[in-house]
C-alpha cells in the first residue's frame, strides 16, 4: 500500500488560480495513490496578517485590527465566489469563515482591553489561516467529487506548551494518527489537514513556528510510515541561493536530510528548519517541487548526500544580531542568559564570537521560523534594555555556504570593496560571513560564482504525476 503526503505552500493558494491548481494536483494523486493525505498552509500573507491583527489590538488600536480582519474576510469570500458555483455551498463556507473570523476578533478584543497580546493569544489568531483555506479547499475537491474530509490538526499534532514554536511530542501524535486519521484513510478518504497548528494535551492551540506546514507534513509521514513526502511551491525546488537575490539561482537536485537542516537553519526559506527531522528514523524521501512546472524533478531529500564535486552547493542569507561590549571581563555565557531573558528564544547561537580581555563581539541569527520583522524587533528591545553605551547591537545578515570551495570563493571576495563584519570557518568546510544588509546582495552575488553545476536528479518514484509525460 502505497502512502503519499503532500503539503502545500501559501504562495500556491494565494488567490483561486493557485488554488484551483492544487485541487487538480490533489484529484491527480489520488488515483496515483493507494493513501494520500495532504496538508495546506494558509493563503499567502494571511498569517502575517493575523499577527499584525492581535499586535494592533494589544496596542490598543480598535479600528486597525477590525479592518485587518475584514480584510481577511473579503479575501476568503473573493476565492469563495470565485470557486465555488453553488449558493447553497457558498453560504455554509461563508458562514464557517465568519465563525473563524469571530474567533479571531474575541482574541483580539481580549488583548485591547487588555492592552497586551500573549502567545497563546497569537497562536490561537494565527490558526484561523490554516483554518479557513482548508474549508475551502475541501468543498472544492469534493465538489470534484473526491472523497476529502477536513482535518483540524489540533485533534493530530500534540505539543508541549511553547507556544509560537511548540515542540511536538512524537509518541503522542502516533497514538493520534492510529485513532483519528488512519482508520480515515484506510476507509478511502482523503484527509486535508490544517498545517503549522497543534495543541497541548489540555486543547490549547500551539503552532510550530512560521513556516511550520512542511513540519506538519513530516511529522504526519513519519506516524503514517508513508512512502514519501511532497512539499509542493512556487519556486522548482531548493535553490543554490535566494532567486530574489541571484537571478541564476538553480535548483539543488539532491540533499541530505543533514544538508537541507543546515540550508534552512542558516536561512533558505524553502522548508522549515525542522521538517527533515521527522524522516530520518525511517528514511523517507522527501521531494520539492512545483505544480507550475511538472517536468521538474524539484529536489530529492533522502538520507545520503550527493558526490559533492568541487565548489559550493548553495550560499544563504539569513538576518542576524552584531553584538559588541566592553568593559573587564564581559562574560559570554551571561550576556547570552540576558539576551535571553530580553528576547527569549527569537535569537539562535551565537555563531561567531569574538572575546579579547576587555572586549565581547558575537553574532546571533534570528530563526526564519521567527518571521520577517523579529530581527528589527528584537534589535530594539536588546539596545533599549541593554543600554548603548556599553553594547552596540547591529541587525546584520549572516551569509553562510555550504560545500567545498568556500576558502576560494572568499578570498576573491577581498578584491571587491566589500568588507565584511566578521568570517568564520565552521565544520564541513562551511563560512560564515556577517555583512551589513546593505551588501547582502552583493556577497551572495559573488560567492554564488563559485557554486556547481547540477547533475541529473535520480527518479524515485514510479506513482504520481511526475514526471509528467
Ligand atoms: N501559514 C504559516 C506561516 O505563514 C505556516 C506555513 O506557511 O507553513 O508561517
Ligand atoms: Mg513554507
Amino acid at each position: 500500500m502505497a502512502t503519499l503526503v503532500m503539503k502545500f505552500g501559501g504562495s500556491l493558494t494565494a488567490d483561486a488560480r493557485g488554488i484551483n491548481r492544487v485541487a487538480q494536483v490533489i484529484m491527480a494523486e489520488s488515483l496515483a495513490w493507494d493513501h494520500l493525505v495532504v496538508v495546506i498552509s494558509s493563503m499567502a500573507g494571511v498569517t502575517d496578517a493575523l499577527l499584525q491583527a492581535v499586535e494592533r489590538a494589544s496596542a490598543h488600536d480598535g479600528p486597525g485590527y477590525r479592518k485587518i480582519v475584514a480584510n481577511l474576510r473579503r479575501k476568503h469570500v473573493e476565492a469563495i465566489e470565485t470557486l465555488i458555483e453553488s449558493e447553497a455551498l457558498r453560504a455554509d463556507l461563508i458562514e464557517q469563515i465568519d465563525r473563524l473570523l469571530f474567533d479571531v476578533l474575541s482574541v483580539c478584543d481580549a488583548a485591547f482591553s487588555r492592552r497586551e497580546a500573549l502567545p497563546r493569544d497569537r497562536d490561537r489568531a494565527m490558526a484561523a489561516g490554516e483554518r479557513m483555506i482548508v474549508r475551502i479547499l475541501t468543498a472544492l475537491v469534493r465538489k470534484e467529487g473526491l472523497g476529502a474530509a477536513a482535518v483540524d490538526a489540533a485533534s493530530l499534532i500534540v505539543t508541549d506548551e511553547r507556544h509560537q514554536n511548540a515542540n511536538p511530542m512524537p509518541d503522542l501524535i502516533e497514538d493520534r494518527v492510529d485513532q483519528v486519521l488512519r482508520p480515515m484513510i484506510e476507509a478511502n478518504f482523503v484527509p486535508l489537514i490544517t498545517g503549522f497548528i497543534g495543541a497541548t494535551r489540555t486543547g490549547a492551540v500551539t503552532t510550530l513556528g512560521r513556516g511550520g506546514s512542511d513540519y506538519t507534513a513530516t511529522l504526519l509521514a513519519s506516524s503514517l510510515h508513508a512512502d514519501e513526502v511532497w512539499i509542493w511551491t512556487a519556486v522548482d525546488g531548493v535553490m543554490s541561493a535566494d532567486p530574489a537575490l541571484v537571478p541564476g539561482a538553480r535548483v539543488i537536485p539532491v540533499l541530505s536530510y543533514d544538508e537541507v537542516g543546515e540550508l534552512s537553519y542558516f536561512g533558505a526559506h524553502v522548508i522549515h528548519t525542522r521538517a527533515a527531522e521527522p524522516l530520518i528514523a525511517g528514511g523517507i524521501p522527501l521531494r520539492v517541487r512545483s505544480p507550475f512546472n511538472l517536468d521538474h524533478a524539484g529536489t530529492l531529500i533522502q538520507a545520503e548526500s550527493a558526490d559533492t564535486a568541487s565548489g559550493l552547493k548553495a550560499v544563504t542569507a539569513i538576518d542576524g544580531l552584531y553584538l559588541t561590549t566592553t568593559g573587564h571581563s564581559v562574560d559570554l555565557g551571561e550576556a547570552l542568559a540576558r539576551i535571553h531573558e530580553i528576547v527569549g528564544r527569537t535569537v539562535a547561537g551565537p555563531v561567531m564570537v569574538t572575546q579579547s580581555r576587555d572586549r565581547l563581539l558575537f553574532v546571533l541569527v534570528v530563526p526564519t521560523s521567527e518571521g520577517p520583522t523579529a530581527a528589527s524587533s528584537a534589535a530594539l528591545r536588546l539596545s533599549v534594555a541593554l543600554g548603548t553605551e556599553k553594547w552596540e547591537v547591529r541587525v546584520v545578515k549572516v551569509i553562510a555556504t555550504m560545500g567545498m570551495g568556500g576558502r576560494q570563493a572568499l578570498s576573491q571576495l577581498a578584491t571587491t570593496r566589500i568588507q565584511p563584519l566578521l568570517e568564520a570557518i565552521g565544520p564541513e568546510d562551511r563560512y560564515l560571513l556577517a555583512v551589513s544588509p546593505a551588501d547582502v546582495q552583493n556577497v551572495v552575488r559573488h560567492l554564488h560564482e563559485f557554486t556547481n553545476q547540477p547533475s541529473p536528479t535520480a527518479r524515485i518514484s514510479q506513482r504520481g504525476t511526475w514526471p509528467v509525460r
